[in-house]
């Protein structure tokens, strides 16, 4: 037994460099286009979603903000750039090639403070079996709280969706929980990483902070690392940008390589609409799916989210990039009831996380930071399941390396996030007059 345990610690605790995935991306490139005030949007996005060369990366939230959108060398450049000038757009070449980005993310960290705790590197990004057998050493020995490993169900690859349910040593039960994931999108990889961190800081506390005990005294904690396994492990060894799972259903159309997948963010079974920021086309990158919960994914998390929505009072969704906090609806303009209670919680949160790097981040409802998009998550948790403080955070960063965000930014990200998380917590003891 010793010897099977020395053999995983050391596995996990020796991270070498990540493969380059197979997929190369020499001469993509990303353009900033900045709509004029005469700009027809709408016109605007079918130059982008006609072509499928194009992938919209993000879109702009006010009059003087920007879509990014990669291009594929195949692409006509001069015939895009013809349409985007008779569109009255200004542009820029963000990104001239993403390959150099992709090879630049993986090279070693030099941020030496705070990178690796006993079992794992948080200065690195990581396959999902390493992922896995991270947790696994988690639950066997962790020091400072008692951790659960569970299973959420299996992936459309049946891989398993596995969270850590991190608790007070001993304590009692009846605690409200707080529920967090990462990794819905597969190439946003600096959300898992930032989960592992929040995991590590929970099971080990390995810089002494005093108020993890604090923590663990007033909730329990569900962490999911990874919501999408199959999409993300795909990102790690075969096309570092692919987005959304890998369901393939006899049927559905195969007319390019991108229409294996769903985005699990626009599949989840509140207000469900395709025609609102997803997709009824089964090769955009916004794929709705077929129905709502179409996904085992989806219903996997869905269904854990309903069956605890009276213990959990908080659902935080972390993505990338935007450097946004973000709370429903995202299916409406509309704001819920309660609105100034998350405002004002996740005002506290960003506030407590710009103090840490002065990152700055953007709070407000999905749909008015954002773009209205039905079927996500935290629409899901708060509107069928009930819970209270439901979040999407867009993490870094805003749009300089975009998702190939350098691994030594992993720490930093990770170590202001988690700043912003225990502000969080303390804003809704005091709010919800919580009992230890
Ligand atoms: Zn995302």
């Amino acid at each position: 037994m010793l010897l099977i345990l020395v053999t995983l610690v050391h596995a996990v605790s020796i991270v070498s460099a990540l493969d380059p995935p197979q997929e190369t991306y020499h001469g993509h490139k990303v353009f900033r286009v900045y709509p004029g005030a005469d700009t027809d949007h709408k016109e605007l996005l079918n130059t982008f979603t006609h072509n499928d060369q194009v992938d919209i990366w993000r879109t702009p939230r006010h009059s003087n903000d920007s879509y990014d959108v990669k291009v594929h060398p195949d692409i006509e450049i001069d015939n895009f750039i013809q349409e985007l000038e008779n569109l009255g757009t200004d542009y820029k070449i963000w990104i001239n090639d993403l390959q150099e980005l992709i090879e630049n993310e993986r090279k070693p960290s030099k941020n030496i403070e705070k990178r690796a705790t006993r079992y794992i590197r948080h200065d690195a990004y990581h396959t999902y079996p390493t992922i896995l057998s991270y947790m696994n050493t988690v639950a066997e020995t962790a020091t400072n709280a008692d951790v659960e490993l569970g299973e959420l169900g299996k992936s459309f690859e049946r891989r398993s969706m596995v969270y850590l349910k991190i608790t007070k040593r001993g304590g009692s039960a009846g605690k409200k929980a707080i529920f967090i994931d990462g990794g819905i999108h597969a190439r946003e990889w600096i959300a898992p990483a930032v989960v592992l961190y929040i995991i590590d800081q929970l099971a080990f506390n390995p810089y002494n902070d005093p108020d993890v005990s604090l923590m663990l005294d007033y909730f329990d904690w569900y962490l999911l690392p990874v919501v999408n396994p199959d999409g993300y492990q795909y990102s790690i060894t075969t096309s570092r940008l692919w987005r959304k799972n890998r369901s393939t259903y006899s049927g559905r159309c195969l007319c390019y390589g991108s229409c294996v997948g769903v985005d699990l963010n626009r599949n989840f079974a509140f207000n469900w609409d395709p025609n609102l920021g997803g997709s009824t086309v089964p090769c955009a990158e916004t794929y709705s799916g077929e129905s709502a919960f179409s996904e085992p994914e989806s219903r996997n998390l869905g269904r854990f989210l309903c069956e605890h929505g009276s213990e959990i009072i908080s659902y935080i969704s972390f993505h990338a990039y935007g450097q946004l906090w973000m709370y429903p609806w995202g299916y409406t303009y509309q704001l819920p009831h309660d609105y100034t209670d998350l405002e004002e919680v996740a005002t506290n949160a960003t506030r407590a996380l710009r103090n840490v790097y002065s990152s700055n981040y953007i709070v407000g409802s999905s749909t008015n930071v954002l773009y209205p998009a039905a079927g996500g998550t935290d629409d899901y948790a708060k509107g069928q399941c009930g819970i209270k403080y439901a979040y999407t955070v867009e993490l870094r960063d805003r749009g300089h390396f975009a998702f190939i965000l350098p691994q030594e930014q992993i720490v930093p990200t990770a170590d202001e996030t988690w700043t912003a998380l225990k502000t969080l917590a303390d804003s809704i003891i005091r709010k919800e007059h919580l009992n230890r």
